[in-house]
């Protein structure tokens, strides 16, 4: 049957757009080169923490706390549609000041946030050990922000795939689409190895392979990859209850005692894996956060590539060719950010007049308009 959606990519971004417009009796098809999950929102941390990743830039901390509280009501939503736990938790953040001029600089946070409605506690560091024992004890103070949450990627990238087909939408693993097909100044379809398959509009989320796809015309440096490496460890019991930052990185803690340490930001092009000095940045900074962490055995490794954008800010919505949309970009906060892309782009497929958000996320404003 022919789809009204065609969807480009089967990461986070890929699978929540395809849910969320399945869920409105739209016809969706999934094309996933590799299999759904197989980049970065597999690599992820979980982390949903505003508070923490956008707390600069006020109208993004406020799309980041929106799309948080989407994941609360997600997570339920899941639970009762297939009985997944996606590991939503409101676990909290803290982040560290090792010496004066971090603490400068989280209490000039702490004030941002405050005038922008978030409450936040500033922690002495007897105050910090109390609640969390296993932090450094050399620390001059912690900010610390209740309402920032986790969730576990895995699964809530297969949770949303099997609810995205539950609702109807069609997965094809091993599908690379090799172009977009354009009619005039309008998408038709794609082209994928001795294949052309039609649809009313195209939603490419091909995360940082996203420029690389012709008919796109999208400036090459609008999204680019920048890779982060992580490492895992276990502990019993688990070392913290919150998630905390400091020293460049930070520390995620599962419930089961699993413990995910991040992450590096390198501009390497697509070169993947782990090396030895990225792993060794990861390490410095997690055994900084918790020096208890040098005895731990490293139980996992990895990388992959985050898809940046020259503003901070994703890709979502509408493009200059007609009916080709973009939900990529998500740079550091692909996984926060996916409910609220895909309700974005439910919008914009239901022909909704732009709301601001959609406005200030428009792909146009990098599009070579030639
Ligand atoms: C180490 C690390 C830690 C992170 N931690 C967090 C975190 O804690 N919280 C958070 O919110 N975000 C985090 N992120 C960011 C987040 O992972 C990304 O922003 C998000 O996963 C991007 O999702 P996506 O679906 O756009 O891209 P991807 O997950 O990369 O998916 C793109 C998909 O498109 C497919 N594809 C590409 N080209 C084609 C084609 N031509 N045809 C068909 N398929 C194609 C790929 O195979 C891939 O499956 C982290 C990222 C990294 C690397």
């Amino acid at each position: 049957m022919r789809p009204d959606v065609i969807v480009v990519g089967g990461g986070v971004m890929g699978c929540s757009v395809a849910y969320r417009l399945a869920k409105n009796d739209v016809r969706v098809l999934v094309l996933e080169k590799s299999v759904p999950g197989a980049e970065a929102s597999s690599a992820a941390a979980g982390i949903l923490g505003p508070s923490v990743e956008l707390f600069r830039d006020a109208f993004a901390l406020q799309l980041g706390r929106r799309s948080r509280e989407l994941h609360a009501h997600l997570s339920d939503e899941l639970d009762e549609l297939l009985g997944i736990d996606v590991g939503f938790r409101r676990c909290g953040v803290i982040k560290l000041a090792f010496d004066e001029a971090d603490r400068v600089e989280i209490d000039a946070q702490a004030s941002a946030l405050e005038a922008n409605g978030v409450r936040c506690d500033r922690w002495t560091r007897e105050e910090l050990l109390a609640e969390e024992p296993s932090c450094n004890p050399e620390t001059h103070g912690a900010l610390h922000v209740a309402e920032d949450a986790q969730v576990e990627p895995k699964t809530l990238l297969s949770a949303v795939a099997l609810g995205a087909e539950r609702e109807g939408a069609v997965f094809r693993t091993g599908s690379a689409v090799r172009n977009i097909i354009l009619d005039g100044r309008q998408a038709r379809g794609v082209k994928l190895d001795g294949e052309v398959i039609e649809a009313d509009r195209v939603v490419v989320a091909a995360g940082s392979w996203t420029t690389l796809i012709p008919g796109i015309r999208l400036d090459a440096n609008a999204i680019y990859p920048v890779r982060g490496q992580m490492l895992a460890t276990r502990t019993r019991p688990p070392i913290f209850r919150r998630i905390v930052f400091g020293a460049g990185g930070y520390v995620v803690t599962r419930p089961d005692g699993q413990v995910l340490c991040g992450s590096t930001e390198e501009h390497v092009g697509f070169a993947r894996g782990t090396t030895f000095g990225g792993m060794a940045q990861v390490i410095q900074t997690a055994t900084r956060i918790a020096p208890a962490l040098e005895n731990a055995a490293v139980r996992g490794h990895w990388s992959s590539f985050r898809p940046g954008t020259p503003d901070g800010l994703p890709l979502v919505g509408e493009t200059h060719v007609e009916r080709l949309l973009l939900a990529s970009g998500h740079f550091r906060n692909g996984i926060l950010l996916a409910p609220l892309t895909a309700e974005l782009i439910a919008e914009a497929i239901v022909g909704e007049p732009p709301s601001r958000e959609a406005k200030a996320l428009s792909p146009r404003r990098f599009e070579e308009t030639s």
